[in-house]
């Protein structure tokens, strides 16, 4: 919904619902954030933080990300063929939320979170912990996503969104032909 204010500026009314797990997704400080009072414990802090500031896209972004996460979750994935999972990241400079660019396995260093996987940005990014209530303890979860496509498998993507389109396109062309051959008493 938006609504005009006295400067003629759009004022977006946001209501983001945001899911009680998010709580439970917690944002992990880097050395020097620790003792940095208003850092974000949790995924709940970071989605207000984001509203707060007025950075509504990023707040929908990390919202889009989430919850999609937790509805793979919830459809309990057995085989997960076609998943990705691992540790995440919050991404501050976009919003996103997910299993960073990962250049190469050697790499991956477990202090230094990112790049992120949308933006790339390798600064303003921080580790995610999901924990999961088990009993009296809590666990640590991975997150799971659905794999992006490879850039061999979206070019696969297209060429067959090309060929049906070619296809469609060649169908109507043969009705066309097909109305024009027809006899003339039949008009
Ligand atoms: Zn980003």
């Amino acid at each position: 919904m938006a609504e005009q204010d006295a400067q003629g500026e759009i004022v977006r009314e946001v209501h983001l619902k945001i899911s009680p797990q998010y709580a439970n997704i917690a944002v992990v400080p880097k050395e020097g954030e620790k003792s940095d009072k208003n850092f974000p414990h949790n995924l709940h802090n970071a989605a207000e933080l984001f509203l707060r500031v007025g950075i509504v896209d990023n707040a929908e972004k990390l919202k889009v990300a989430t919850d999609k996460m937790i509805s793979i979750y919830a459809e309990n994935p057995n085989g997960s063929t076609g998943m990705r999972i691992g540790d995440a990241c919050v991404c501050w400079n976009c919003g996103f939320c997910g299993i960073p660019q990962i250049i190469d396995e050697k790499s991956i260093d477990e202090k230094v979170p990112g790049p992120c996987f949308e933006c790339g940005e390798k600064e303003q990014i921080n580790w995610l912990r999901i924990k999961q209530k088990q009993g009296t303890n809590f666990a640590t979860m991975p997150w799971i996503e659905v794999a992006p496509l490879s850039e061999e498998e979206a070019e696969k993507k297209k060429d067959a969104e090309i060929a049906a389109k070619r296809a469609e396109v060649e169908a109507r062309v043969k009705q066309v032909l097909a109305a024009r051959a027809a006899p003339e008493s039949s008009k």
